[in-house]
């Protein structure tokens, strides 16, 4: 026997600390994250592009987006640790007049919600994204607010105050079943030994599907690959230059250390827990960036590697308890914006459990949502 906990949570990735941190503010009693590696943040996490936006096209997304940009802003206050999240802003280039009417609607929705974002013309592109080929752009949206962050930086500063608080943290501890008793969770099986809880909180990210598969529910999320390259030293890439999405080709790029970094969503890929890399993906994102930044012919590869998105059928995240067993709650699924969205996700997930009035209303993140076809998909996916 492991021991007795008031609360688990599995997953030691960006989500799991932040719900591990917000929930130890509740006062929740004793608190473990189990991970099944022997550091923190080894899963999607690590893997991030550090983008973080509020640009979406749901109310539900926007408003979580929003949220964290503050929180992101207020994480030295709130933890004691530093963490930039550095605001260079999102542009989001548009080239079909389909494009261009969805932004347009987002843009409205997003103005409404009082998201800082803006309507650019080609010639404003230059003076946010200098070296960007506007071939083919009708229009652009910008907001200032958005930015990157590094998810190891913000992890780092999650698991220093949760400790604080008295937050356990296992390595090398994977969960490998669950025991109920009337249809209640009541004990953890892991590779240390088992755990006693009434409450477990599923924070694990791509792997989410082979937690529902332990007692027999389907959690749809899926890990789908997608890979990143960076460059070495560029100069024309400023200290200024934004995340910016190529919304027709699917690339997104951004400064990186002194370079830059290349993605790219192929949406070809079938869900596998697969992350080597594929030369012929790392091609594609070249000649994708090539396009419409030729500049880069000048650049030489610095680093590449694969990772997995956690992808629910709309895009949007699962926060909610299961419809199945009481005493587990889902925060996962967060379809490649969990960095961005980890703040939020931590804060209205202990706002829950702790029986409050979340600062979100999350009703369409619901796990019961596939189930009752309650459905809207996120549109604007990277
Ligand atoms: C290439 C790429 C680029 C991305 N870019 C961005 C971006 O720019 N902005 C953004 O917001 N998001 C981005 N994402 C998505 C983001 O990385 C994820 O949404 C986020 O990291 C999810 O965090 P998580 O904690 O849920 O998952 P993870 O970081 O994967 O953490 C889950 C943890 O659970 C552990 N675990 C799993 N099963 C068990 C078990 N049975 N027992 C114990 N432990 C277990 C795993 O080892 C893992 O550490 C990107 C993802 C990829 C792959």
């Amino acid at each position: 026997m492991r021991g007795q906990a008031d609360a688990v949570i599995i997953g030691g990735g960006i989500i799991g600390l932040s719900v591990a941190f917000y929930l130890a503010r509740e006062k929740m009693g004793n608190i473990i994250v189990v991970e099944k590696e022997p550091f923190l943040g080894s899963g999607a996490t690590s893997k991030a592009a550090g983008g973080i936006r509020a640009q979406f096209s749901t109310k539900v997304n926007i408003e979580m987006s929003m949220l964290s940009e503050k929180l992101f802003r207020q994480f030295e206050d709130d933890t004691s640790s530093k963490a930039l999240f550095d605001q260079v802003g999102y542009m989001f280039l548009l080239q079909t007049d389909e494009e261009v009417t969805q932004f347009t609607r987002d843009y409205e929705l997003q103005k409404s919600l009082g998201l800082n974002v803006q309507m650019l013309k080609p010639d404003d592109v230059p003076q946010y994204a200098p070296h960007v080929s506007l071939d083919g752009i009708q229009f652009a949206t910008f907001c200032p607010n958005d930015g990157l962050g590094d998810p190891h930086e913000f992890l780092s500063g999650y698991e220093h105050a949760a400790r604080k608080m008295g937050v356990e943290i296992a390595f090398e501890t994977e969960v490998t079943g669950i025991e109920t008793n009337n249809d209640a969770v009541k004990l953890l099986k892991t590779s240390q030994g088992n755990i006693e809880t009434p409450l477990v909180i599923n924070c694990t990210g791509p792997q989410t599907k082979l937690i529902g598969q332990m007692y027999g529910v389907n959690i749809p999320v899926e890990p789908i690959k997608r890979q990143i390259v960076t460059t070495g030293e560029l100069d024309f890439v400023k200290p200024f230059f934004p995340m910016v999405v190529d919304v027709k080709s699917g690339l997104y790029f951004h400064k990186e250390s002194k370079g830059m970094l290349l993605g790219w969503a192929d949406k070809s890929v079938e869900p596998s827990f697969d992350i080597s890399i594929d030369p012929d993906y790392t091609d594609a994102i070249l000649e994708k960036a090539l396009d419409r930044i030729p500049q880069l012919e000048e650049a030489e590869i610095a680093n590449q590697w694969a990772g997995l998105y956690e992808t629910t059928p709309d895009h949007h995240a699962i926060i909610g308890w299961d419809s199945k067993i009481k005493g587990i709650f889902h925060c996962t699924g967060f379809s490649g914006h969990g960095f961005m969205q980890a703040p939020a996700a931590g804060l209205v997930t202990s706002e829950i459990i702790a029986s409050k009035k979340p600062s979100v209303d999350i009703t369409p993140l619901s796990p019961k949502r596939f189930r009752v076809g309650a459905i809207t998909n996120e549109k604007n996916v990277i």
